[in-house]
């Protein structure tokens, strides 16, 4: 066996249901292949219509995650950029939307000479355009493309055809197919079924596409013979049913899957031998782990709209999980509705927490709430971390009962005398709502003396944003004089990106979202430090 220069292909479906982790398992199985010594990358690919995660309904579809070049993509590559620790761009996520709109521009345009446009060849032909767009730029040993949503879903059937014909056109040694599916444990028959799985292999091998790889999520371990069962009925070896056990953290499954030796199924179906594993990242990966069962809990509170939905926050929670295991503690999440805080007071939430995260959000509703929050967390000396709308909330807190500017608010919720946070006149003639707000990374400039320095060791960094709204100029001084300090800028166009409180242990509150460059193996700053300073408050507690 030899290694060859051929990009490599594989293709993560999934089966049976949703939400069965096919992120995890597809950023996993690229992590490993990175242990392993392979340069690999990874993309999405979204079947729903619209162009972009941005317009999406939090609810429904939790976070919408932004990469650095500003593209509002599915939270799909939150995980991989937390797990690889690689940037993600807007070439690593693409929609149905997306495809559509690229040939009805080519047809309106005249690129098609008279041909009738249709599925098959012009939209999948768009399609495998994408899944070998990133080999262009740079030569990856791997390229692992995951396919949103479930067999048998008929948005998905361009996508599945595509791959058909692309794995048809590249090779079967340079295309690797894992279908992600159930094996159910049924209670009262106490037993794994294999039905599901079997059903959802029948209809992939009905498009033309055969597995060759099974991850079986399952409660507790397939048997050999359960195993064997799957291998006859789906028309695979035995060794290439991987068991996909449920694990307490979704960090734990990078190992589970190298325990199931997951890598060596797809070096034996790609023709390549082993590079050097690097014994160290792997390590480091379990040192990780190890600290995220820590015994020492912490309690810290997010306040904000979309509780009911913890995904709406996924890399908020993720970020704590990072923090906590560089500061060898769990961090339990308190979820409060910052309704409940506006119709219940403050305390009856807050009072038991050692740390107060007020997160990005759109829309008045709860907005009273998570300014009595603030208060609560400014008055009490409770660490505070504001995110976004988090600064902004944040900033009318303290116009209203520091500077005593009465009905300071966001001109995004009311038009007061004290619009605080305003839009500034780019976003004002802007009326259409997909892809418009100020979108990804920017440079922010930190003052020297300040507690943001402090924490990021830098007066020059960069962080992602999602928003449209700004603090208004007009007030900065009055803040000043009252002991709000900016600490970082955005110098091109002379916005505030961080706020701190001076007469406070720990109150800071950024323009951005710091937690979408949080990283498995590189906390947050702004978390880790966050977590060290309420288990300081709650030391001074005791
Ligand atoms: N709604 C606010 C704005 O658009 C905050 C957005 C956010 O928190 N992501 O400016």
């Amino acid at each position: 066996m030899n290694n060859k220069n051929q990009t490599k292909y594989i293709f993560v479906t999934g089966g049976v249901v949703s939400s069965l982790g096919k992120g995890v398992a597809s950023a996993s199985l690229a992590l490993i292949l990175k242990w392993h010594g392979f340069k690999v990358a990874i993309q999405k690919f979204d079947p729903y219509l619209n162009v972009d995660a941005g317009t999406m309904n939090p609810f429904q579809h939790g976070e919408v995650f932004v990469t650095d070049d500003g593209a509002e993509t599915d939270l799909d590559l939150g995980h991989y950029e937390r797990f690889l620790d690689i940037n993600m761009s807007v070439l690593n996520c693409t929609t149905t939307g997306q495809i559509y709109n690229e040939v009805i521009q080519k047809e309106r345009n005249g690129n098609y000479l008279g041909a009738t446009v249709q599925v098959i060849p012009h939209i999948t032909d768009a399609i495998k355009n994408k899944i070998s767009r990133l080999s262009k730029s740079e030569n990856y040993d791997f390229i692992i493309t995951e396919i949103g949503g479930t067999i048998g879903d008929i948005e998905s059937l361009p996508f599945l055809e595509a791959i058909r014909q692309f794995t048809m056109e590249v090779g079967k040694k340079n295309a690797i197919n894992i279908h992600v599916t159930l094996v159910p444990f049924l209670k009262f028959a106490g037993e794994l079924k294999t039905k599901p799985t079997q059903h959802s292999v029948k209809n992939m091998q009905e498009l033309g596409i055969q597995p060759d790889i099974l991850i079986c999520r399952s409660e507790c371990n397939l048997s050999l013979d359960l195993k064997k069962k799957i291998s006859l009925f789906c028309n695979i070896e035995t060794e290439d049913v991987i068991g996909g056990y449920d694990v307490l953290s979704s960090y734990e499954v990078p190992l589970a899957l190298y325990e199931e030796k997951i890598v060596d199924r797809i070096l034996e179906k790609s023709n390549l031998s082993s590079k050097k594993i690097s014994t160290k990242e792997i390590s480091n990966w379990k040192k990780f782990i190890s600290n995220l069962h820590s015994e020492k809990k912490i309690k810290i509170a997010i306040c904000g709209k979309y509780t009911s939905t913890p995904d709406a926050y996924k890399s908020i929670v993720e970020a704590f999980v990072h923090a906590g295991s560089a500061n060898k503690i769990k961090v339990d999440l308190v979820w409060i509705d910052a309704e409940d805080v506006e119709k219940y007071g403050p305390k009856k939430y807050l009072e038991n927490v050692c740390g107060i995260l007020i997160p990005g959000g759109f829309g008045e509703r709860g907005i009273e709430g998570k300014i009595f929050a603030i208060q609560y967390a400014r008055e009490n000396k409770i660490p505070f971390l504001g995110i976004c709308l988090g600064l902004q909330t944040a900033v009318i807190e303290f116009a209203r009962n520091v500077c005593k500017l009465k009905n300071a608010n966001s001109s995004e919720f009311k038009n007061s005398q004290y619009n605080v946070i305003h839009l500034i006149d780019s976003q004002k003639k802007i009326n259409s709502k997909g892809g418009t707000m100020r979108l990804g990374s920017s440079e922010i400039k930190i003052e020297k003396n300040s507690l943001a320095y402090s924490i990021y060791k830098s007066s020059k960094i960069f962080e992602r944003h999602r928003h449209r709204y700004e603090v208004n100029n007009k007030f900065r001084k009055m803040f000043a004089i009252n002991g709000l300090k900016i600490s970082g800028v955005y110098e091109k166009n002379n916005l505030v990106e961080i706020i701190e409180l001076l007469n406070h242990p720990f109150f800071i509150a950024g323009q951005f979202h710091c937690e979408l460059k949080s990283r498995a193996m590189k906390p947050h700053p702004l978390f880790f430090e966050f977590v060290k300073a309420s288990l300081q408050f709650e030391k001074n507690k005791k």
